[in-house]
């Protein structure tokens, strides 16, 4: 059966890295198509296809998880029921939190407002294995080797990234690092875990009273050349003067043009690493302002600007996109949680988001962001699973080398993903946090050697 209908095109051709020759034999697949129910059933419902022996591999053990409603019924293998298209396109194009968005307003990155919803969902990149599925497939059925119908499978990259929040400790960032200390040793306190609690209470004593270097970009530079390596940095293009109290104490403080900063801007661009804006908060649906702060970036770096994340990862679907996209930006890395590592659209693909409004996809790119240094550091604890183990690199602890390495397989565990499916997805380091106020210097230097050095992933494509 050979459906062109725009989603399944869009698909097609947003997994174009698996079929450097063509998508042309995946179109021609027998493809199942289920009609899409008429209302997007919210949490979504999952289920988990068990693939056919000769494609096991580009399942995880279980299969593929996909939205229920793509299965259609029947007693053939689910796999053959399966519209395999419409559940790519479903995850691509973040159907379900579009639809929670339009009832709620947007979560602005926080996967713990999206209550009750099954983890699975982002746990893997799903989009890539149902490319990586369909890559098999197509060929099996046209009995030619898969890099002779299609080409090689595209290599696996990790874009590194640091957004600029700070460069110097300001008053602002006192008041608000230290409550966030503070509130974490009340949260130990009502679980009564005494011990955690005085620990994060003297954390709060000491970053309120002792003066911290927030200048780490010499040190970055020093580490990411010393393996080869040129990263992306995101600056704030806000004024640093004229701001509201509650843009002072949410914006990052520094402005582009003061002439320290600018010299390292240009100097950083210069030496090869790239420069990209990284939007205030108050800019996620504004257009205007995203223009105004991008031209001010411009302005310090002496070259255009295209590349961006939104601050806090203040995010809707429907406005952030096309909001940078009227402001000049080609690129948006902003796809990702606060709160948790993962593949917000089951997804690490490069890719044009779909636009429902001219039903198509946009100008503008995103890649997503997988994984941040918050996720082990400020949210691990409490949250179970893989996350706690790694947050009980208890705070209050000195700076030590235990806490690269415990950090180490929690990054692993979401990076290996992008490995395995040969995708491409961003991962932040704060710049500050190498300072020792943070003292998260260790896991990135974990996080350097596992880009440099892959450790053993299992290829199995
Ligand atoms: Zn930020």
């Amino acid at each position: 059966m050979h459906d062109d209908s725009p989603q399944r095109a869009y698909v097609i051709e947003s997994l174009g890295r698996y079929w450097p020759a063509g998508g042309g034999p995946v179109r021609d697949l027998p493809i199942r198509q289920v009609a899409p129910p008429e209302l997007e059933h919210l949490p979504p419902q999952g289920v988990s296809v068990a693939l056919p022996p000769w494609a096991e591999d580009t399942g995880v053990p279980g299969g593929l998880w996909v939205p229920a409603h793509a299965v259609a019924a029947g007693d053939e293998p689910e796999w053959t029921r399966t519209d395999w298209l419409r559940a790519a396109f479903w995850y691509l194009s973040g159907a379900a939190e579009r639809a929670h968005e339009e009832i709620n307003g947007p979560i602005h990155s926080y996967a713990l407002r999206l209550r009750g919803w099954d983890e699975r969902f982002r746990q893997r990149a799903w989009v890539n294995r149902i490319g990586l599925f369909l890559r098999r497939w197509a060929s099996k059925e046209a009995q030619i080797g898969e890099e002779q119908l299609f080409g090689p499978l595209p290599e696996a990259e990790i874009v590194l990234t640091h957004d600029v929040d700070a460069v110097a400790r300001t008053a602002a960032i006192r008041c608000k690092q230290t409550a966030f200390h503070a509130f974490n040793a009340l949260r130990h306190l009502a679980g009564f875990r005494v011990g955690q609690a005085v620990g994060k209470a003297r954390q709060a004593l000491r970053f309120f009273f002792t003066s911290g270097d927030y200048w780490r970009f010499d040190d970055i530079m020093r580490l990411e050349e010393s393996c080869g390596l040129r990263s992306h940095f995101n600056f704030y293009g806000g004024a640093g003067q004229g701001r509201s109290l509650g843009q002072m104490l949410i914006d990052p403080g520094y402005c582009v043009g003061e002439p320290h900063l600018k010299a390292k801007i240009r100097e950083l661009h210069a030496g090869g690493w790239t420069i990209g804006l990284h939007p205030s908060h108050g800019a996620w649906a504004d257009p205007e302002q995203i223009k105004v702060e991008r031209l001010r970036l411009e302005d310090a770096l002496g070259a255009p600007v295209t590349s961006c994340r939104q601050h806090w990862l203040r995010f809707s679907w429907e406005h952030t996109w096309a909001a940078q996209e009227a402001a000049g930006l080609r690129l948006d890395t902003s796809l990702g949680y606060n709160d948790t590592p993962g593949f917000r659209n089951g997804s690490a693909l490069r890719f044009r988001p779909w636009s429902g409004k001219c039903g198509g996809p946009m100008a503008i790119e995103a890649l997503p962001m997988v994984f941040m240094d918050s996720h082990v550091y400020d949210y691990g604890e409490g949250r179970g699973g893989t996350f706690k183990r790694s947050l009980d690199v208890e705070q209050g602890q000195p700076n030590t080398a235990d806490r690269g390495t415990q950090a180490g397989p929690m990054f692993a565990f979401w990076l290996d993903e992008v490995r395995a499916v040969r995708g491409t997805a961003t991962v932040i380091w704060h710049q500050r946090v190498l300072s020792k106020d943070y003292g998260w210097g260790e896991g990135f230097r974990a996080l350097l050697d596992y880009i440099e050095k892959p450790r053993g992933v299992e290829q199995v494509f």
